[in-house]
Parts: C-alpha cells; structure tokens; sequence
C-alpha cells in the first residue's frame, strides 16, 4: 500500500512510525543528545552521509523524524524539515535558500514577527523585501525584480481571512524564477494543500492548529529534496531545532487534526453566519460567507472556510472592548489553533505597532475582534458573545 492512495485521516495517525524492538503500540519518545556507533567505521560512514542513520540531536532524532514525516505524507511534499518554532522555520528558508542581493516580494497581511523579520533582521544582510497586496496578482507581477527569489503569502490572512490566489501567483513565480512560499498554518494540509496548486513551499507553525492544544511550539518547512536541502543545512549548522518532546507532543497532537479541522471549520461558519445577523455586527470577516470577497476562490482552494472568524463591532473600539470584557468562555489570548476559543483585538495587541494610518489601509478597524473559534459547543460560544453586545 503506497502512502498516496491513503486518505489524510490515515496519514495523520499511521505515517511516519517505526517502532522499537519492543514493538510498543503508543509512540516512543526519544529523549537523547547523540547516539552511539557499533565502530569506528560506522561512526565515518554516518559522518559522511555514506550510512543513513542518527547522529546527534541537533539534526537528527527519531522522535522529530515522525512528526516531519507525518507532516510530508500530509502535505504531499518529498520532505519536511522540522523547527524549534514557526518563526524559525521562516527564519531557516530565507537563511538557507537565498543570498545578500536577493529579493522577496511578500504580501502585506503576513503575521506581524514575519514583517518584523523581514524587515529588520534580514534586511541588515542584504536581501530586501516588497510588500503587496494579497488579492491582487498583478501587483505581485508588476513587483519582480531580476533578482526575487521569493513570493512569501499567507492565505487566509489574520484577522481579515483575505484569500490570495496560490495557483496565479505559482504561475507569476514560476515567470519570474522565484519560488512560492505559503504559510499554511491557517488551514494545515487539511484544508489546503499548496504544493498542489504550485506552490514551491510550505511553512508551518506546529504551535498552532497541528498542536491544537496549545502546548508547545514548534515549525516546519516543507518542499521538494533539492530545496529542503539548504534549509537542512541552516538548522544543522545553526541549530533551532525542534525538540523530541516537543515533536512527540506534535505529532500525536495531529492524530486528531482531520477530526479537529472539520469541527473548528462548522463551528466557525455557524458562528460566522450567526454573526452576520446581529444589528450590532458591522461586518463579518469569514471565507465561507457567500458575502467574503473571495469567497468562489476559497472554495476552490480549500475544503472549508477554516477556524478564524473576524468581525467588526459599529460600536468601535469601546464595543469592541466591552465584548471581550464580558466573556467568560472563550480566552482573552492571540493565541490560535487550539480546541479552546480564543478573542483578541487585534488594533491594540497583534497590529499595535502598526501606526493608526497603515492600519486603516490595511483594514484593521478600532471595533474588529479575532475569534479562532474552538471545539466548545457553538450555542454556548454565541451565548458567550451575547453577553457584551
Ligand atoms: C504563529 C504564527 C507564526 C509564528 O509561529 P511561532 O510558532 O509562534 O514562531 C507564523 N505564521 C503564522 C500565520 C502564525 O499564526
């Protein structure tokens, strides 16, 4: 049985184990720095990539192994390389496949740490970053330079669930020789798989849904051997490596991923429709909503609209605060991806360094707020919401 013709739901609880000599039936966790060789000579042939095998747990170690394998057969990518965190997989892609003199052109709406990176840290070594619309292909098109190498989206974007249309800028990307980079926390390969639709790679946070219980952090890059290879490379020699423990929180965190993505995605459309009717809601933010600006593409592109409504209060930014204030269920956190709802202003917490005009531009409103809806009962989450509105 090849693993191509298993369905995601299999994937996610069988791919990737190799059991012990004592054929255990939960998964073994393999809390070791290094590994010992039978001779002199295997420990040369290790070293020289001539044998496979452990070596030391900076790059290699059996419990990490599973999760990136897990996640390969999930994203139908040749290899996975995992890290300590998103923000360090991000880090690992840029460090490990471009060089001083290179360009990316990345969409405005990325997570705020990715614009920070972008911007401030690797800018200092040479490689500049425009930003774009996320919506508009041809501002994308229009951006290239001779030397971009990368297109870096998120799609849907936070908090306003913006769609970008991963197969045309694939194509875009392929014109111009760069490749296309899609941080797919928001849908995980449940929802979305990229690589299909052109995508050269993929980038995880495991922090959020693939954990789903907001335990530990984690990340991943995803893509085809040649490139995984540089960014290989970067965690070997610089080490933000993902821990076993961390890694086997992961991994059998995503046993239930199907599961937890399906029923994330109902309630959340439930709760996004049920919103749209309140007289006090503004606007309801939600790519499963025949009313999203994208919805057709969304549609095509993923299985669901996902876990994440946003939603704007006519109240403002006093609204919007009494809300959050009177809820008792759901977590005052801008954490996402776990079983419990979260909700969070994004105007003063996440987008806070933005300056009052570039959010206006962006859309970000005094009287939005974020929920990434959990796995509580739905009437219990709208009975949570009534109570501020
Ligand atoms: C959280 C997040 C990241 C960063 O991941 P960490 O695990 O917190 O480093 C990157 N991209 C998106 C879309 C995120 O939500």
């Amino acid at each position: 049985m090849s693993d191509d013709i298993l369905h995601p739901e299999t994937l996610a609880i069988r791919s990737g184990i190799h059991r012990t000599p004592y054929n255990e039936h939960g998964d073994a966790m393999y809390l070791t720095s290094s590994f010992v060789f039978d001779s002199a000579a295997q420990a040369a042939a290790r070293f020289s990539g001539a044998e496979p095998g452990m070596i030391y747990a900076r790059f290699t170690n059996p419990s990490v192994s599973v999760f990136e394998e897990r996640l390969a057969a999930l994203e139908g990518a040749e290899r996975c390389v995992a890290f300590a965190s998103g923000m360090a997989a991000i880090l690992a892609t840029v460090m490990g496949l471009m060089r001083a003199g290179e360009h990316i052109v990345a969409s405005r709406s990325i997570f705020g740490s990715t614009v920070q990176l972008f911007n401030n840290i690797i800018g200092k070594f040479g490689v500049e970053t425009t930003f774009v619309s996320p919506t508009d292909p041809e501002e994308w098109r229009a951006a290239v330079r001779p030397n971009t190498r990368l297109f870096f989206i998120e799609s849907p974007s936070n908090p306003l669930t913006e769609v970008s249309d991963i197969a045309a800028l694939a194509a875009i990307a392929k014109d111009a020789g760069a490749w296309l980079a899609v941080d797919n926390c928001f849908c995980t390969p449940i929802l979305q798989k990229p690589l299909a639709l052109g995508a050269d790679i993929i980038i995880h946070s495991a922090t959020k849904y693939l954990d789903g219980q907001g335990r530990v952090l984690g990340g991943a890059v995803l893509g085809n051997k040649d490139l995984m290879e540089g960014v290989y490379t970067f965690l070997r020699t610089a080490g933000p490596t993902l821990s076993a423990f961390n890694a086997w929180v992961l991994f059998k965190g995503m046993e239930t991923l199907d599961l937890r993505m399906r029923q994330h995605s109902e309630n959340a459309l439930e709760l996004a429709r049920w919103l749209e009717s309140q007289p006090q809601v503004a606007r309801v933010f939600y790519p499963g909503l025949p009313s999203h600006p994208q919805h057709a593409l969304a549609m095509r592109q993923q299985v669901t609209g996902g876990g994440i409504v946003a939603f704007e209060l006519k109240g403002g930014k006093d609204a919007a605060w009494r809300l959050i204030d009177a809820t008792r269920i759901m977590s005052i956190t801008a954490n996402l991806g776990d079983v419990k709802t979260t909700i969070t202003h994004p105007a003063s917490t996440t987008h806070s360094r933005m300056t009052p005009e570039q959010r206006a531009t962006a859309g970000i409103g005094d009287g939005l707020i974020r929920i990434a809806v959990g796995l509580e009962h739905v009437d219990d989450l709208k009975s949570d919401l009534l109570r501020g509105m």
